[in-house]
């Protein structure tokens, strides 16, 4: 028997069961030395992928993740700004940091023996890396509104390196709904946090998670979910029917809406997100954009794919030595998941 904070050590366990046939128990919270069997940063040519928490602590009705993965755990502070560095040593110069909640982010700073060390929330994280030689832009997912504060939401105005994208899942436009997912915050509340990042960064290419058909959810809680989406402007989002899992207390909610409407819902949402999307790589036609060249396209290998800051696909011709570098490219076409652009500089 083990925990999702001892899951490293299961061929240990096994191997004493063999040993010795006896069952093995080993339910404790060793944070650090999980963090040491995580797997190494993945790197796709100048970009890479970063761990920085685990778990989530907080319990949506219909999420199984905090029983699953556990609480949530985060690295140690120096261990990240030490992982990023050599990152950037060996040529990577675009970070996304990932956890479950990834800005619940606390990491312990200091001495790693020491237990009473002060604790860096997300924002400090965000400021020290941005300080990394040869970095050029940091991304992160998945965030919870709940831990977009005040601190975090001024960042944008002092990183630059800070991207102009946001993945913040909403899951639902009705309060009722929202408190019966027990989410921790109302709409109002949500919309807020985007008008004042929009404040700061006008440009700010925002994206979300939708859960539709929530048990009970009537027609007027849809609505308000429709109006959200309208009057957000989201840039593309994900939508998703509900399920219930086995084991959350939403899996024994009344009150299931029945497939048909539950049906007709996801696809109203889904044209209103996709409507949403391909208005703002509209808007982006015949701007110059910094991307990021990520290798060759997938259909024409010819041609080079690089990743823009909204992090939408640019296929452009260019020479294979642009790759793994930044280079300034004109948007030519929006194509439905990608776009199509011309080299201006590099
Ligand atoms: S939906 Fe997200 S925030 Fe809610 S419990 Fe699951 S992982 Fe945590």
């Amino acid at each position: 028997m083990f925990g999702p904070q001892t899951l490293h050590r299961l061929p240990e366990l096994i191997g004493r069961r063999r040993a010795t046939g006896r069952p093995q128990v080993d339910i404790s919270f060793p944070e650090v030395e999980k963090f040491d069997h995580l797997p190494p940063p993945r790197v796709e040519a100048a970009s890479a992928f970063v761990s920085i928490m685990e778990g989530c602590s907080k319990y949506c009705t219909f999420c199984v993740v905090p029983y699953t993965r556990g609480e949530e755990v985060s690295r140690r502070f120096e261990d990240v700004l030490t992982e990023v560095a050599d990152l950037a040593d060996q040529g990577v110069k675009e970070i996304t940091l990932l956890g479950q909640n990834v800005n619940a982010y606390r990491g312990r700073m200091g001495e790693a023996s020491s237990m009473d060390s002060e604790i860096a929330d997300f924002a400090t994280l965000l400021e020290y890396l941005a300080e990394i030689p040869g970095l050029e832009r940091i991304r992160f997912t998945t965030s919870h509104p709940k831990e977009m504060t005040r601190r975090l939401i001024d960042a944008y105005g002092r990183i630059p390196k800070l991207v102009s994208q946001l993945h913040l899942p909403v899951q639902s436009g009705s309060d009722r709904v929202l408190a019966a997912m027990k989410r921790g915050y109302t709409v109002l509340e949500y919309k807020s946090i985007v008008r004042r990042l929009r404040a700061i960064r006008p440009q700010l290419s925002l994206s979300s998670d939708f859960i539709v058909a929530f048990p009970g959810e009537t027609d007027a809680d849809f609505a308000q979910t429709m109006q959200l989406v309208d009057e957000v402007g989201f840039d593309g989002s994900f939508s998703f029917l509900y399920s219930p899992r086995p084991g959350t207390p939403a899996a024994d909610f009344p009150d299931p809406v029945p497939p048909p409407t539950a049906q007709a819902r996801l696809a109203r949402l889904q044209d209103a997100i996709d409507a949403g999307y391909r208005a703002a790589s509209a808007r982006m036609l015949g701007n110059v954009e910094r991307v990021l060249v990520t290798g060759r396209a997938v259909r024409s290998t010819d041609e080079l794919a690089a990743r823009t800051e909204n992090n939408r696909v640019v296929n452009f011709s260019g020479d294979a030595g642009l790759i793994g570098r930044y280079a300034d490219v004109r948007i030519t076409a929006a194509q439905s998941h990608s776009l199509r652009g011309e080299l201006v500089a590099h």
